[in-house]
């Protein structure tokens, strides 16, 4: 850990999981270098800032002062929204609350060196950070790959590969190689013009940003970086993996849960599980849900399947499981509503990761040399999905439209016995790479060394 510097950088995370945690872990790799750390954020999925005690965590208050009324972003408004319109309130509701706290946080004793904000809140957070002369970074919580398919939007329309016609789903995007027309990073809703509206506000603020840190690394996406860099001509700083940066840092508390699923992992053969989760913000239909049940009993593997409540849309939990399922599986299935996936990932048990193919889970995996089988839901989980089954070749694609049980108990049996000749071999192999790219030369750690100079630079 570096001595304090005096100098504070204030961070704006985008509120969901997926993109609360890196800015987290990037918070503690700055403060590992002598940064002190704020944390702004919305009142929407509230932190919890015990768990985080080295940071500054401020609420951004929703309403101007004395007004009354409803918060438009409270849970029950929320729930039935698509995640284009939750992302549209969040930009519009939080644009000048934002402006306003972050300019109370100059002025105090430390000098503020720069603002580092989610990319997704877009051009609004530089126009606010230039108006208290305090430069910008932006944090991309996705890959490269994905970025680069999201910054070729405007040729995709004009060349007619957007919006996506159900006829050309097998073509490939040429421009983007190996990308088929079907894993462009796009996502269903009922506001398409609004999805491109804030791919475009992500693009444009981070070009116009002072620079760009990425949670990925050269070894993984070397032509991808290369590419996205001569598009937006802003300096780059891919740092990644970010969690396995500090690993001195002491040990999270562990809950009751977590000591229950270690002690079920304890007890299963090395490799033996089948780990299942499709991230903080998917949902499935009840008949998906059923077929992925009798998928994961007919492969006759052991399986930890987290199952967020309501992730089975018009269900609370398993409640449409056949009466008995839960009894007859035994000690041979495990569900749970969340799990420290970084832990339970890193369990010599866990043979395979069913995955939604979200970017910080694809990364999580690789760095435990864990194999996947990709069953992708929305956006960058495409593009994703395309890298880990085409050009890194550590998983097996179970698309969601031939998601049956028959296909499942396939898919799950080959990926567990490594029938993907090799799966597992090269999958050590990434880690391995990340392991280098983070070692004291390696080109993560080098360019963690200029983006601390970089941020330096700012106030001087
Ligand atoms: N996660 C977790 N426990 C769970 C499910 C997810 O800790 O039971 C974490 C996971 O480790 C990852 C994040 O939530 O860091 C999910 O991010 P990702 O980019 O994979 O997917 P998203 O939720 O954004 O779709």
């Amino acid at each position: 850990m570096e001595e304090r510097k005096g100098k504070r950088i204030i961070m704006f995370p985008l509120p969901f999981p997926g993109h609360f945690n890196p800015m987290i872990q990037l918070a503690g790799i700055f403060h590992h270098r002598g940064f002190s750390v704020t944390i702004l954020h919305t009142s929407f999925n509230l932190p919890d800032p015990s768990l985080h005690p080295h940071f500054t965590f401020r609420t951004i208050p929703h309403n101007k002062e004395g007004e009354e009324e409803e918060d438009p972003l409270s849970k029950s408004k929320t729930s039935s929204m698509d995640l284009v319109a939750l992302i549209r309130l969040l930009k519009q509701s939080y644009a000048e609350p934002f402006r306003q706290s972050l300019a109370a946080e100059v002025g105090g004793e430390e000098t503020v060196c720069c603002l580092v904000s989610d990319a997704i809140w877009g051009k609004n957070t530089e126009v606010a950070a230039e108006e208290i002369g305090v430069g910008r970074m932006v944090l991309r919580t996705g890959g490269a790959a994905s970025f680069c398919a999201f910054a070729a939007f405007p040729l995709l329309k004009d060349k007619g590969y957007l919006p996506i016609q159900d006829s050309r789903l097998e073509e490939l995007v040429t421009e983007l190689p190996p990308l088929k027309i079907k894993d462009l990073p796009v996502i269903e809703t009922n506001e398409p013009e609004e999805l491109y509206g804030i791919v475009n506000d992500m693009v444009e603020g981070a070009k116009i940003s002072s620079g760009i840190i990425w949670n990925t690394f050269e070894d993984l996406e070397r032509l991808s970086l290369m590419d996205c860099s001569s598009k937006l001509q802003v300096p780059f700083f891919h740092i990644g993996p970010f969690h396995k940066h500090n690993d001195d840092l002491p040990p999270k508390t562990k809950s009751k849960e977590d000591y229950e699923i270690t002690d079920w992992l304890n007890k299963q053969d090395s490799q033996s599980v089948v780990y299942a989760s499709f991230g903080s913000l998917a949902a499935i239909e009840e008949t998906e849900f059923l077929e992925i049940a009798w998928g994961l009993i007919n492969s006759e593997r052991p399986f930890l399947w987290v199952v967020r409540p309501r992730f089975v849309r018009g269900t609370e939990w398993l409640e449409s499981l056949p009466c008995g399922f839960i009894e007859n599986i035994g000690h041979k299935g495990k569900f749970v509503k969340w799990v420290n996936q970084l832990e339970v990932l890193a369990h010599p048990a866990v043979g395979a990761f069913w995955t939604h193919c979200g970017w910080n889970s694809t990364l999580e995996s690789i760095c435990e040399g864990v194999p996947m089988i990709c069953t992708p839901c929305f956006t960058d989980q495409h593009v994703n999905a395309r890298y880990i089954v085409d050009v890194w070749q550590v998983g097996m694609v179970l698309e969601r439209s031939n998601m049956n049980r028959k296909e499942i108990e396939k898919v799950v049996r080959s990926v567990m016995m490594d029938k993907g000749d090799g799966l597992r071999e090269r999958c050590l192999k990434l880690k391995e790479r990340a392991d280098v790219c983070l070692s004291k030369d390696g080109s993560s750690s080098k360019c963690l060394d200029e983006l601390v100079s970089h941020v330096l630079s700012f106030d001087s």
